[in-house]
């Protein structure tokens, strides 16, 4: 099938209301559940990877598995590295088949921030690879990123034109109020700048922290701009709760494919459950 960069889903995603989900995989049981959850719904599904995964499988393999699962599918498969904050990693992963990159410096001042994202976007740029870069610091624990309530502050809109325009990024993670994890309680979220930026920069905006938001928040978030949405926590828990039940209910089975099967459903499902959200007001 035609592919679409990871830019141009976006753009069309933005234009036509809808988010395109990027769900954290860890392994190829959970790459391939994604993946049968848009092939479902007929949709383009982003392969997100954390660092901690890249590193335990090696860009190389890792590259080259995702890349097969993508070639196969009857959707378009992007693979992108989520939260990156070392420049040579990021180099590896365009290199080893990565369709888009994120470079997250938003620990760094502004300044080292944009320098950290430039160099990348220069080595990927040259390979048809997208960047995507994050301001402010998005509260929560994703894998190895840890930010505690204290540290977290949330993207101003002249900052973020700033250093959308400076960095040369193709998408923009802003930190809004949404968090990696689990909620606890509603989390406070400034929809105001989404829909300011919308109007303000061509580049799309991605949500982070998509697990257990209200569908209520996912849409308002949508249709504010966001075209791209980070559902990591809800595929680990999909995995292993089933896994916890199946050994509950099935504690003398000896048939690991039965297992994958079970595992494989429930991410399916979840991933699924999502991406009809995601869709709802797509016009
Ligand atoms: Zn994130």
């Amino acid at each position: 099938m035609k592919k679409k960069t990871f830019l141009e889903e976006l753009l069309e995603a933005k234009a036509h209301r809808y988010a395109v989900g990027a769900f954290n995989i860890f392994n190829h049981l959970s790459a391939r559940a994604v993946v049968q959850a848009a092939a479902d719904l007929d949709i383009p599904v982003i392969l997100q990877t954390s660092v901690v995964t890249v590193k335990e499988f090696g860009p190389v393999g890792l590259g080259a598995m995702l890349r097969q699962i993508a070639e196969e599918a009857p959707v378009n498969v992007l693979i992108h590295l989520d939260h990156c904050q070392d420049v040579e990693l990021a180099k590896a992963c365009v290199d080893a088949g990565w369709d888009s990159v994120m470079y997250d410096g938003s620990r760094l001042s502004m300044e080292d921030n944009i320098a950290g994202c430039r160099e990348v976007v220069a080595y990927a740029h040259r390979k048809g690879v997208q960047v995507e870069g994050e301001l402010g610091r998005i509260v929560g624990v994703e894998d190895a990123v840890k930010v505690s309530a204290d540290d977290a502050s949330l993207a101003g809109l002249e900052d973020s034109i700033y250093f959308v325009r400076e960095s040369g990024i193709d998408a923009y993670a802003p930190a809004i109020g949404t968090a990696h994890g689990v909620y606890k309680g509603t989390p406070k979220i400034n929809f105001d700048l989404a829909a300011q930026l919308k109007e303000a920069v061509d580049t799309p905006v991605v949500i982070h922290g998509g697990t257990g938001l209200s569908e209520e928040t996912f849409r308002r978030l949508i249709c504010s701009g966001g075209a791209k949405v980070n559902v990591s926590t809800a595929i680990k828990h999909a995995y292993l709760d089933t896994a916890r039940e199946y050994f509950g209910e099935f504690p003398e089975k000896i048939d690991p494919i039965d297992f994958d099967r079970h595992l494989s459903s429930a991410i399916r499902e979840t991933a699924k459950e999502h991406m009809t959200v995601f869709t709802k007001d797509r016009i």
